[in-house]
């Protein structure tokens, strides 16, 4: 098992296109870290380019001690997991998970021994004789794990390997990983852009946005705290409301009257925008004491909870999160109110968290 160090990777395609701008991630032995991003952000460039898959233009990669930018895949001892499954059609699931050992040219009662023990941690032993196209998609994502688990490599690479299955088995299977992980305790990078997923999963997340990293933390640090105002808008579900205030008297304060409690350390004379999360808010009666005057405009049902959208002091898309019980009709005035602590605060023209 290894650790993973990624220093300065910049990585630009022969057709000019820039992935990966500059990119550092110091990844734990034993750690399961992902990278999360909206669509070409240059996750799987990185992933890759730590696989061997794709070179990079400048910047070093390190599994453990060893710098591997010369190695080819194979001479990296890692396992990648993909999307797509790729198993041999032809196999039965014990041939496929056989398959690279006895590429390796290990004894045939290794070979066994791995395969036993790879399909008890993925409880395939029911579907050993079967070929792939007698397998649902989750049994052969299934397999296509415990093929990459049979070589015992020193870190998993994960690239949005649950995108093809429906919800439920995609829930199951993060189960499944993350005991996994934890089992073997093996290094795991591991790609996504969902967030959920992320958020589940990771002992630490890196966010990136356009071949950059914009903040790495743990899942409750890049709730609590994003880093930015990119950060900000893509975690949650929905993401915090995005609120323009101004210091005044020693209050934070919007332009429609909501008073917030300031965060120490506050910056003066920039324009600053506070970061609410819909769940710091309440939706209440007109007039209600500490509230100001909004409107609902649509109401999200989310199985046990509702999001009101509202329009408050000329924005209209403030969210707020309350549970079932709490029924305003759309169009009806309500005051709004906010009930957390201090908000998190941006600068507008730097994007950056300020307090
Ligand atoms: P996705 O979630 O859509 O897979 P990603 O974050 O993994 O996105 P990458 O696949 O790393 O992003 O791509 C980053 C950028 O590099 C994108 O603009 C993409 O179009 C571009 N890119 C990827 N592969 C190549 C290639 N072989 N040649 C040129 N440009 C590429």
């Amino acid at each position: 098992m290894a650790g993973i160090e990624v220093t300065a990777l910049h990585k630009r395609y022969p057709d000019g296109t820039v992935a990966v701008e500059h990119v550092d991630l110091s990844i734990g032995d034993g750690e399961l870290f992902v990278m999360l991003g909206p669509s070409g952000c240059g996750k799987t460039t990185t992933l890759r380019a730590i696989a061997g898959l794709e070179r990079q233009t400048t910047g070093d990669i390190r599994i453990g001690d060893t710098l591997v930018n010369d190695l080819p895949p194979a001479e990296r001892d890692i396992a990648m997991v993909f999307q797509f499954y790729a198993l041999y059609p032809h196999l039965r699931t014990r041939d496929n998970l056989a398959f690279p050992l006895r590429a390796e040219g290990l004894p045939k009662p290794e070979v066994e021994d791995r395969v036993a023990e790879a399909a008890r941690l993925m409880r395939l032993g029911p579907l050993l004789d079967r070929r792939p196209n007698r397998l649902s998609g989750g049994e052969q994502q299934r397999v296509a794990l415990a093929r990459a688990l049979v070589r015992r490599p020193r870190a998993f690479l994960m690239d949005e390997p649950l995108t093809n299955l429906d919800a439920e088995l995609r829930a199951d299977m993060r189960t499944e990983i993350k005991h996994l992980q934890g089992e073997l305790g093996t290094t795991m990078v591991y790609v996504t852009h969902d967030q959920v997923e992320a958020m589940s999963l990771g002992h630490r997340i890196a966010i990136l946005n356009k071949g950059r990293v914009e903040q790495i933390g743990t899942p409750l640090e890049v709730y609590d705290r994003p880093a930015s105002l990119f950060c900000a808008a893509f975690i949650g579900s929905p993401p915090m409301n995005l609120i323009e205030v101004e210091v005044a008297d020693g209050k934070l304060r919007s332009k429609g009257g909501l008073v917030l409690t300031p965060p120490p350390g506050l910056p003066r004379d920039r324009s600053l925008v506070a970061g609410v999360r819909p769940e710091a808010l309440e939706v209440t009666e007109p007039g209600a004491e500490g509230s100001v005057p909004a409107r609902v405009v649509s109401a999200e049902w989310l199985g046990d909870e509702i999001i009101y959208v509202v329009d408050y002091g000329g924005q209209r898309d403030v969210r707020v999160r309350m549970p079932l019980t709490v029924r305003f009709a759309t169009d009806a005035p309500v005051g709004l109110r906010h009930t957390g602590g201090p908000p998190v605060v941006y600068d507008v023209n730097t994007e950056e968290l300020v307090a």
